[in-house]
C-alpha cells in the first residue's frame, strides 16, 4: 500500500492510498476537490473509495465532487449516516472492510464528535486518526465528554509502539510546545523539538507520527507522568481529571 500526503486548506491532510497490486485507490478525509484531483487525475485517473473519519466540512469537502467525477464509494461511520455526505457504505465499530489487497479496521473513538472513527490497517501498521488523536496533541471535545475521549484515546494508545500515525492536521509545533509547558522534564520531548522545526523550515509534513512516540512526546498520553502532575498542580488526582485539566488548558493556551 503506496501512501501520499496531500496538503489541504490551511493545516489539513488528506492520505490517498494505492494498492499496486490490484490498482485499488482510496483517499481518506478528503477537505476539498481540488487539492485532491490534482493528484488523483494526474496519476491515478480513478478513485475507488473515499473513507471519512468523522462529518466535519475539512474531512469531508472533496466528498460529493470527488464521488460525482470517480464514481466512488463513500464509506463513514454508521452513527454519522445523516451527516457524511454522499454516503454510501456505513461502517461499525471492529468492521474490517477490504481495499484492494489489504484491509482495514473501523475503530470507533468518539470525543472530538460523536461518531468519530479511525481506520487501522494492521498489516501495513497505518493508522489514520482524523481529528482525535494528533502528532503530540489530541482534539477539542465538542460533542462527546472528556471520559469518552480518554477512553478513545486509551484504546489508540494499546496499538503496537510501530504503528504510523496519520492525522488530519498539521498541529505538531503548538502541540508541542504545550506538551513542553507541562512536562518540562521530557528529554524525549526536547529531542523531537528541532527535528520537528527542520520538517517544517523544509516544508515537509510532521506525519506520521508513530503510537510508540506519542506514548513517549504526547502529554494526553502521559496522565501517568509525575511531572505532568505536578506541572499543574494535581499530584493526588485521577487519571480522568489529570486529562480533562490537560484538555482544558490546551483549549486556552
Ligand atoms: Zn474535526
Ligand atoms: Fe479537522
Amino acid at each position: 500500500m503506496n501512501i501520499k500526503i496531500i496538503a489541504c486548506l490551511n493545516d489539513n491532510y488528506s492520505y490517498l492510498l494505492h494498492d499496486e497490486s490490484s490498482n485499488t485507490v482510496a483517499i481518506v478525509d478528503p477537505s476539498e476537490f481540488e487539492e485532491c484531483d490534482k493528484i488523483i487525475d494526474k496519476k491515478y485517473k480513478k478513485l475507488d473509495f473515499i473513507l471519512n473519519t468523522h462529518h466535519h466540512y475539512d474531512h469531508v469537502g472533496g466528498n460529493e465532487k470527488l464521488k460525482k467525477k470517480y464514481n466512488s464509494t463513500v464509506l463513514g461511520f454508521i452513527n454519522d449516516k445523516n451527516r457524511i455526505p454522499g454516503i454510501d457504505k456505513v461502517l461499525k465499530d471492529n468492521q474490517d472492510f477490504k481495499i484492494g489487497s489489504s484491509y482495514f479496521t473501523t475503530i470507533f473513538i468518539p470525543g472530538h464528535t460523536r461518531g468519530h472513527v479511525a481506520f487501522y490497517f494492521k498489516k501495513e501498521k497505518m493508522l489514520f486518526t482524523g481529528d482525535t488523536l494528533f502528532s503530540f496533541g489530541c482534539g477539542r471535545v465538542f460533542e462527546g465528554t472528556y471520559e469518552q475521549m480518554f477512553e478513545s484515546l486509551k484504546k489508540l494508545k494499546n496499538l503496537p509502539d510501530d504503528t504510523k500515525v496519520y492525522c488530519g492536521h498539521e498541529y505538531t509545533y503548538k502541540n508541542l510546545e504545550f506538551c513542553l509547558a507541562f512536562n518540562p522534564n521530557n528529554n524525549f520531548l526536547k529531542k523531537k523539538k528541532s527535528e520537528i522545526e527542520l520538517s517544517l523550515k523544509n516544508k515537509k509534513p510532521t506525519i506520521p507520527s508513530t503510537i510508540g512516540n506519542e506514548i513517549r512526546a504526547n502529554i494526553f498520553l502521559r496522565f501517568n507522568d509525575p511531572d505532568v502532575k505536578k506541572a499543574i498542580n494535581l499530584e493526588n488526582s485521577s487519571d480522568i481529571e489529570i486529562f480533562t485539566k490537560l484538555r482544558e488548558l490546551k483549549d486556552n493556551f
